[in-house]
């Protein structure tokens, strides 16, 4: 039988990871883990759902195996564990043969030394938790040897590679519905950040024949500021960007290979720690890259959506986007990366017309199947519809999701909420454009003749003639472009790929034109391009929540972090999160007791570093 220690999962919570309230959705797992129950979790990138399975594993009397895909996951959640003081057992084939015997030592031993109850800190030499991949888990000596353990639960993080109607299924994963029949007495907790309602049911029927509970916390990152800017100079604009987070951790997101070498050597030019990370770069570089990125503080990563998988990186900054992505799902997993340590982080996406016409351009090109260039048309239509929007963003996504929420204060349009003007006159004027210049010119073109402009292209084909030509002649290019991008998300207007992203109008658009339906749009400022980052920097400045004094501290503490982990040769999160560190610069702990009041100091942490933290303060 399992016994349970009467140590409830709050004071695991407060004692070993020094934390002083579950974050939503944690405690309801724990309960229904401790009564025993299986249950599949889906939770949010950083939301905190290895907690869910380490406090009661802490609290078992027995062994909790974890199945993790990656070694780089497995490597981030064991020095984690072991900075706080949690011992723990670890299998997989990054290691040589003697240290995964020695690993094997650790949990082995546990039936002799039956009726600890130290809640997992460590008295004893016995780890309650086993990391293992999937393939070492599924051997039969391996399961033998579990079955004579007779472990407590067994956990599958990132339990979206179980199903074979996921993207990212794994053969080895399959092999994981055998374990409900070896070990009938163990519980199953399965998490992942990413399932619909069908892969949910596949993945509770292959680990538990759903006999559980399937969870569902909400998406939203409240902590995540949203941000969209309309493309002008990508470069000028990325550098204004860079400046409001100098310093910081986060990953600048480009489509080509070039383009990260490009931007990363212009960051470097101007000061700051930037890498590129690419496909085309060899493994070595790459792991180098991710080493480094795990370890400093401050470094900047230019990457392809190559990287990101495998990072756990709870203190990244913010995320930066300099093309569309392909929809709001990849949008929402990339900007997920920043703030998993719940602390503050910028998200900005900068894009044009031309990304648009990139992205229908690859659809077409990926897939030949008319069903799929559908589907991800529409996707693609519903991030149009999420850069364009007029209200709160975060509604916009989350109601994509499947979520209602209340206006947020942490997005641009909250911010500085978009004064809506009707442009039903000037988008007359530019279908005009675009229908007497026979629905066969892309949008600078069209804008081009509209505004009566005096070019080669114009002349040679004889636009100047036309009687849409000046129709908006009093109007500015930025305006009209974001007109036409407002036009294209509501679908008033559309882009044929076939014809180079030609504009043309749609019925929708066609009731316009004709005076039967009016357009609203969204008003430029002066300086329309700014609009976003401005937003953005202002979000910064809010955001940091910290005042010049406490800053100064927080600068003062990451310094003495990083020296530490130097020393350790870990990466700097595993002495303490950024979180913890701000939360120390405000409440400035002069005792041992303030300090374990600080999030995230727990008893462990505080004996190793306690002291020569509360000395930077007491001198500060
Ligand atoms: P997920 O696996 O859901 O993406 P993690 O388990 O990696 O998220 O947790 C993300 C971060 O949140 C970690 O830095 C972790 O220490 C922190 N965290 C988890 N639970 C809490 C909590 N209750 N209070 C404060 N921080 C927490
Ligand atoms: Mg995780
Ligand atoms: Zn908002």
């Amino acid at each position: 039988m399992l016994t349970l220690t009467q140590k409830a999962p709050r004071d695991v919570l407060k004692s070993v990871f020094g934390f002083d309230d579950f974050r939503p959705g944690q405690e309801g797992i724990i309960t229904r883990l401790m009564a025993g129950e299986n249950i599949l979790a889906v939770m949010p990138t950083g939301a905190g759902k290895s907690l869910c399975y380490q406090v009661p594993a802490l609290l078992f009397e027995n062994l909790t195996v974890v199945i993790s895909p990656l070694v780089a996951l497995m490597d981030n959640q064991v020095s984690g564990l072991r900075a706080n003081g949690v011992d723990v057992a670890a299998i997989h084939s990054g290691q040589s043969r003697d240290e995964n015997i020695a690993q094997w030592r650790k949990v082995s031993g546990r039936q002799e030394s039956s009726g600890q109850t130290s809640g997992g800190q460590a008295s004893g030499r016995q780890a309650k938790l086993l990391y293992l991949s999937p393939e070492r888990l599924m051997t039969p000596r391996m399961l033998r040897a579990l079955e004579r353990l007779d472990p407590a639960m067994f956990v599958i993080d990132e339990a979206h590679c179980v199903s074979k109607w996921g993207p990212s299924f794994r053969p080895e994963y399959a092999q994981l519905s055998d374990l409900k029949r070896h070990f009938p007495k163990a519980r199953i907790a399965a998490f992942t950040a990413t399932a619909d309602a069908a892969t949910r049911s596949d993945i509770a029927q292959r680990l538990f024949d759903q006999k559980g509970q399937i969870i569902v916390q909400g998406f939203d990152r409240p902590n995540l500021s949203l941000a969209i800017a309309p493309k002008t100079d990508r470069k000028a604009q990325l550098l204004r960007f860079m400046e409001s987070v100098r310093g910081q951790s986060g990953i600048i997101y480009a489509l080509s290979r070039k383009n990260t070498e490009d931007f990363a050597q212009t960051l470097s030019g101007a000061g700051y720690k930037a890498l590129p990370y690419h496909a085309g770069l060899d493994a070595q570089t790459r792991f180098e890259t991710q080493e480094r990125f795990m370890a400093e503080e401050g470094l900047v990563i230019v990457a392809t959506i190559a990287f990101g998988m495998g990072i756990d990186k709870p203190d990244i900054r913010f995320v930066y986007h300099t093309n569309l992505p392909s929809s709001l799902e990849a949008y929402y997993q990339e900007i997920g990366r920043a703030g998993r340590d719940g602390g503050p982080a910028l998200t900005a996406l900068c894009y044009g017309l031309d990304d648009v016409a990139l992205r229908r351009r690859f659809i077409t090109q990926e897939s030949s199947e008319r069903d799929h260039q559908i589907r991800e048309m529409k996707r693609l239509d519903a991030l149009l519809t999420y850069c364009e929007a007029s209200t709160c963003r975060r509604q916009v996504m989350l109601s994509y999701f499947g979520e209602a929420a209340a206006p947020c204060g942490n997005c641009d349009n909250c911010e500085d909420p978009p004064q809506m003007i009707d442009a039903s006159k000037d988008l007359r004027a530019l279908m005009r454009a675009v229908t007497e210049t026979g629905s066969r010119f892309g949008q600078a073109h069209v804008i081009a003749v509209a505004r009566g402009a005096n070019t080669e292209r114009i002349r040679q084909f004889g636009h100047d003639s036309l009687e849409s030509y000046g129709g908006a002649q009093d109007k500015s290019a930025a305006y009209l472009q974001a007109l036409t991008r407002q036009a294209l998300a509501s679908g008033h207007i559309d882009m044929d790929i076939e014809r180079f992203g030609a504009l043309k109008l749609t019925a929708k658009g066609g009731a316009v034109l004709s005076g039967t339906e009016n357009f609203h749009c969204k008003a430029i400022r002066a300086r329309p391009a700014e609009r976003g980052e401005k937003a953005a920097r202002k979000t910064a400045a809010q955001n940091s929540r910290l005042s010049q004094q406490d800053q100064d501290l927080f600068r003062q503490l990451k310094a003495k972090r990083m020296e530490l982990a130097r020393a350790m040769g870990k990466p700097a999160y595993v002495v303490f999160s950024d979180a913890s560190l701000m939360d120390m610069a405000q409440k400035r702990p002069v005792n041992e007791a303030e300090m374990l009041d600080v999030s995230g100091v727990g008893a462990v942490k505080f004996e190793k570093f306690g002291a020569v933290f509360l000395e930077i303060i007491t001198a500060a």
